[in-house]
């Protein structure tokens, strides 16, 4: 045996790597919530200690733990609190991150059935439990991915396979030279992922066929180019700023009558249709053909969790075709077919443990307590004479405070306070601040801390530019 090798199955054996991390894990969650949401300079200012040449010899485990702990804690932004309101990302529910530490320890590779049965299992039971909670068809698969970014990439390869193979164009062989051509119609509105799997996919950004939005960002049925089976037709549950879902029912069947195909980016929107109370901003979505979602988001799993969700399984399973002479298929789901990575986590393992944790009703409540939030939020800041621009349709809030100097100051005064973190962005052109609840964590003492902070922000900021 190595040197090597009696140091690591020392550490098999002792476990105190583990502890020190477990111990160094339950310090963080239990004064977590205390914390101010980003970090401080003089924890900043810490990070340095790990600018180091590679150490010559290794360190033991429980020594790197504690670096981490020490120097590294410090400099988290509190993204598993409840007063992160960046991006539109969740925090993850301790149940699920307990899950995925176990699976850290199966460490498994979610490739092939052989490989891992347990992975393809919680796989193919999630892909059925989802596709129940989002009210899809029957017929749907799954691949589980790192994020929306990788599963709105895997809708639209799949639709771009589709449309030219029913003009009997193999795309995977023939490439894009020569191709018949194939329209790309996107809202107005759509995320930059969209673009970015656009433009990956070799079908161009330029040539997208804008459809025109209403003051919500919705896309106008009205006003859509028509739609022909050439069309790959992105639309979108829930917009990134203010929330606003595409009229899915008729757009949808409009789509289908033209044989186009029809992705819908869900990122955090498609988890209205688990809530009774606001499945009704979705009604229609389940005409699509493809469908992209985020675990880490609304769902509140760790993060690195996306999913693609395909009416048409072979139609996915050719975009992502691949075969080797060392890959040998059992005769079971294979998880690989449905996803662009071979070697991958099994994030079957979060997404299961969350979603048997919440349960149907647990899921139904977490998304409209995430809306009832956002609800409070517009109402508070209503109150302090803010200016909301968007309806409080789902759980995004679009803040109107005045020019970009006075938007930046404002963003960077909350953000330094440490009472919330907010971010900017531009709403038809104008500067705002966003407001995100997405966590599970956020209760309604968190929004009124957080209206309070917006006030003093403002003050301060005020003064500082009168001044
Ligand atoms: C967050 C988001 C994405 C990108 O998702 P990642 O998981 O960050 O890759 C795409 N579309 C929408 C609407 C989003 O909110």
């Amino acid at each position: 045996m190595s040197d090597l090798q009696s140091r690591i199955f020392a550490e098999l054996r002792d476990k105190a790597a583990f502890e020190a991390a477990q111990a160094a894990a339950f310090d963080y969650l239990d004064t977590m919530l205390a914390r101010p949401v980003a970090p401080g300079p003089d924890a900043i200012a810490r990070l340095a200690s790990f600018d180091e040449p590679l150490p010559e010899h290794g360190m033991a485990g429980t020594e790197l733990i504690a670096r981490l702990h020490r120097d590294g804690a410090p400099a988290t932004v509190t993204t598993a609190g409840g007063r992160h309101f960046g991006l539109v990302t969740g925090a993850a529910i301790p149940a699920a991150v307990a899950a995925r530490w176990l699976g850290d320890a199966w460490d498994q590779n979610a490739v092939l059935y052989r490989l891992s049965p347990i992975a393809a299992k919680l796989e193919s039971v999630c892909e059925r439990w989802l596709a129940q909670a989002f009210g899809l068809p029957d017929e749907t698969v799954l691949g589980l991915v790192s994020g929306s970014s990788t599963a709105i990439f895997c809708g639209l390869a799949a639709g771009r396979q589709h449309l030219f193979g029913k003009r009997g164009w193999d795309v995977n062989a023939r490439g894009l030279n020569g191709a018949p051509p194939l329209r790309v119609v996107a809202s107005a509105h759509a995320h930059s992922t969209v673009l970015k799997a656009v433009a990956l996919l070799g079908l161009g950004t330029d040539s997208i066929e804008w459809a025109e939005v209403d003051d919500q960002g919705r896309v106008r049925p009205d006003r859509l180019p028509a739609l022909d089976p050439s069309t790959l037709l992105i639309l979108q549950a829930g917009n990134v700023n203010g929330g606003g879902f595409d009229p899915f029912d008729p757009i949808c069947g409009c789509a289908r009558d033209a044989g186009a195909w029809v992705h819908v980016d869900g990122a955090f929107g498609l988890w209205a249709a688990a809530s009774g109370r606001l499945a009704h901003l979705t009604r229609g979505m389940e005409r699509a053909d493809s469908w992209s979602a985020d675990g880490h988001k609304t769902l509140n799993t760790p993060y690195g969790v996306g999913m693609v969700l395909c009416r048409r399984p072979a139609a996915l399973a050719a975009a992502m075709q691949m075969s080797a002479s060392y890959i040998t298929l059992s005769d079971q789901r294979e998880p690989m077919t449905y996803t662009p990575e071979m070697s991958r986590p099994a994030r079957a393992i979060e997404t299961w443990a969350t979603l048997a944790f919440l349960g149907r009703e647990g899921l139904d409540s977490l998304v409209w307590q995430l809306h009832e939030r956002a609800v409070q939020m517009a109402g508070a800041l209503g109150e302090a004479g803010f200016v909301i621009a968007n309806d409080i349709v789902f759980n995004q809030l679009i803040v109107e405070v005045g020019d970009e100097r006075t938007t930046r100051a404002m963003i960077a005064w909350l953000q330094d306070s440490g009472e919330c973190w907010v971010g900017g962005a531009t709403w038809f052109g104008r500067p705002i601040i966003r407001v995100s609840i997405c966590s599970w964590a956020t209760t309604r003492d968190d929004i009124a801390r957080a209206a309070a902070a917006f006030v003093a922000a403002r003050a301060a900021v005020l003064e500082s530019v009168t001044a």
